[in-house]
């Protein structure tokens, strides 16, 4: 079964509203075993909307709109419809009943135009919405079915689950599965992973295997994507190539799932090393735990962290030297080892963590430029930090030091000795 979505509205275009229904969409029908083939963006334009409802409905099996059925005079997918199949508008009388009780409840005044949601085509099956006001429509055009949702998004998601799932699900059964895991990894660039980590893929690659790079701030994200009309032969033939795609990732594997996250995976080790963690940061202001602290249950692994912005505080809270800070500056090697050991006595931590950098726009000099940071490690076994130069980004440089940051722990609690992206270990 293949499908197009159709998503409609000025505001998706323009880029006031971002066009999240159509990623929704896509995924629940992929996993239900529809494959999607089109997602099309168009406006409030009825010669347009009645332009791809007639290519669409003419060349795939199942047509999905969504917006453009509010009570105000941009909202006409209804009559491009209507006017398309050649019908007429007719009072729906239990969403009448509905919204009118729906106001009465909330004492709000009704209005000409919120009748007029309770107006549906004569030859569509109408998708009661409880959710909101504007139902939903299945027509049945022989070869291909048309569902018009609306476009809040849970109301779209609620017919989607209840009225039109239930009715693609049963042709879907006899057609093609696909079925996604998702490995993670970290601190690796996405080029050296596929061209040098997991190297040429030719050889597992097919017309039921593919693989997908997905770039993300905590790590770089392979997905894998099996086909077949078993089950069983889909579960086989990604686990073989997830196992194949592990084994090739090696120290840069974090771990599976679609929702992981490199906080999540680390806290798992924290926890399962039965290790505490505190962290003291300076340009990230808090980011490294404030990713921790995401993961629910972090209590059990972290301590505390110290936002050491001012030398002052870099002095009086984590026991950086004075002189430190005089002879080497807030951003360097010495500076960060000290704010790493001394938040690891001061919390009582087995591992500390330290962050101090450029972070930008401004501050960069010749020696130091905007995006150098020095990430520090302290352990009973290990003290030594690391040189990173990021971007000339605020946001990016902060999302990346916490990265490295997680990764590093990561990396030393498995006794894995390379580093994030290869930066070397500096030692006092
Ligand atoms: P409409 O049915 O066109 O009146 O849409 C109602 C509201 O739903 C819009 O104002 C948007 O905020 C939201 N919306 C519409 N289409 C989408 C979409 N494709 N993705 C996310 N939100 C949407
Ligand atoms: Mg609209």
């Amino acid at each position: 079964m293949q499908c197009q979505i159709i998503s409609i509205g000025d505001e998706l275009l323009i880029g006031d509203t971002l066009n999240t229904n159509a990623g929704w969409i896509g995924q629940t029908l992929t996993e239900a075993g529809v494959e999607v083939t089109y997602i099309h963006t168009i406006g409030d334009d009825l010669t347009v909307m009645k332009k791809v409802l007639r290519q669409t409905l003419s060349s795939s099996d199942l047509v999905i709109t969504t917006g453009g059925l509010g009570p105000t005079h941009d909202d006409i997918t209804k009559q491009a419809v209507t006017e398309l199949f050649d019908c007429k508008l007719v009072v729906h009388q239990p969403t009448l009943d509905f919204i009118k009780k729906r106001f009465k409840k909330r004492g709000i005044p009704f209005s000409k135009s919120n009748f007029h949601q309770a107006e549906v085509p004569d030859c569509c099956e109408v998708l009661f919405n409880t959710q909101g006001t504007a139902p939903g429509m299945w027509f049945d055009r022989g070869n291909c079915k048309l569902a018009v949702l609306p476009g809040i998004p849970n109301e779209m998601e609620f017919l989607m689950k209840k009225e039109v799932l239930p009715r693609v699900k049963k042709p879907a059964e006899k057609a093609k599965i696909h079925r996604s895991r998702y490995i993670i990894t970290a601190g690796v660039g996405e080029s050296t992973l596929s061209d040098e980590i997991i190297g040429d893929l030719s050889n597992l690659l097919n017309e039921n295997i593919k693989v997908a790079w997905l770039p993300d701030v905590q790590g770089e994200k392979i997905r894998i994507t099996a086909s077949g009309f078993f089950q069983q032969e889909v579960d086989e033939r990604l686990e073989k190539a997830a196992d194949f795609i592990k084994k090739r990732a090696g120290d840069v594997f974090v771990g599976e799932g679609k929702e992981l996250t490199l906080a999540e995976a680390l806290g798992n080790l924290l926890t399962k090393k039965n290790c505490s963690i505190a962290t003291a940061e300076s340009c990230t202001g808090g980011l490294v735990s404030s990713m921790i602290t995401d993961i629910p249950g972090s209590s059990r692994y972290m301590k505390g962290g110290i936002v050491a912005y001012s030398n002052e505080v870099k002095i009086n809270q984590l026991g950086v030297k004075p002189q430190t800070l005089e002879n080497f500056g807030a951003v360097s090697k010495l500076t960060a080892l000290e704010m790493a050991k001394g938040v690891t006595q001061k919390l009582g931590a087995d591992i500390g963590i330290s962050a101090t950098g450029i972070a930008g726009p401004g501050g960069g000099s010749k020696e130091k430029p905007v995006g150098l940071v020095w990430i520090g490690f302290y352990s009973k076994e290990q003290h030594f930090a690391l040189k990173a130069q990021f971007s000339s980004r605020r946001s990016i440089n902060k999302a990346r030091t916490a990265v490295v940051a997680m990764e590093m722990v990561r990396r030393c609690l498995l006794q894995i000795n390379e580093m994030p992206y290869s930066l070397k270990k500096h030692t006092a």
